[in-house]
């Protein structure tokens, strides 16, 4: 019943390569799915670049929403093998809702809803806040990130969450992710561990 689905999905709206958008049976093509480069570290899925990079880019920066099913379910994979059983809820890095607002969705929250399903705890759509619109952080010489991003999140009170998987779409330093874990530690969570699609930095 199942490949029946899958077929007539695939009839009524060909699968495209979430890098290069051509034809594909899976979430990339066989050229691109060569080209990933798998990130050797549980916090990552992938190294910034290639066609996880123009799927992000895609994704992001030009209305491609869609793809948040294809790339949620890259990390939802990645959190079951890491986090199942060790985490209680799943928070999204939040987008400043003037940015959220430009955008037409958050990508992080779209993200944070497959993983969290994967993994059977709640996705905390709303667990951080932006409080400080931020310039992004791309745009910034690294020695200004950290400064950046300090005090811009607020957390709620989360109950039942003593341990999170913090969840963003790329890690450029990780003075984001430090700042949004913060706001969760002030906010009471315990344990905090972190997943992003790709990083441009190692640790
Ligand atoms: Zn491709």
């Amino acid at each position: 019943m199942h490949d029946l689905i899958e077929s007539v999905i695939v009839i009524v709206a060909p699968r495209r390569c979430a890098g290069c958008d051509e034809p594909a049976r899976g979430i990339f093509c066989a050229a691109c799915d060569a080209l990933l480069e798998h990130a050797a570290t549980p916090t990552a899925m992938f190294h910034y670049g290639g066609p996880i990079a123009d799927a992000i880019h895609r994704y992001k920066y030009q209305g491609r929403s869609d793809l948040s099913g294809a790339l949620g379910s890259l990390m939802a994979r990645g959190a079951t093998r890491q986090w199942a059983g060790k985490v209680d809820a799943v928070v999204p890095v939040p987008l400043h809702w003037r940015r959220r607002r430009a955008r037409g969705y958050d990508q992080a929250a779209l993200l944070a809803k497959p993983v969290a399903r994967a993994l059977g705890v709640p996705a905390l759509i709303h667990g951080l806040r932006r409080v400080r619109h931020t310039p992004s952080q791309v745009e910034l010489p690294h020695h200004e990130r950290r400064r950046n991003v300090d005090g811009a999140f607020a957390s709620r009170k989360l109950r039942g969450a003593e341990r999170v998987l913090l969840v963003d779409d790329v890690r450029t330093t990780g003075a984001t992710l430090a700042a949004a874990s913060e706001a969760l530690r002030e906010g009471g969570v315990g344990t905090i561990h972190t997943l992003v699609l790709a990083t441009r930095v190692l640790t």
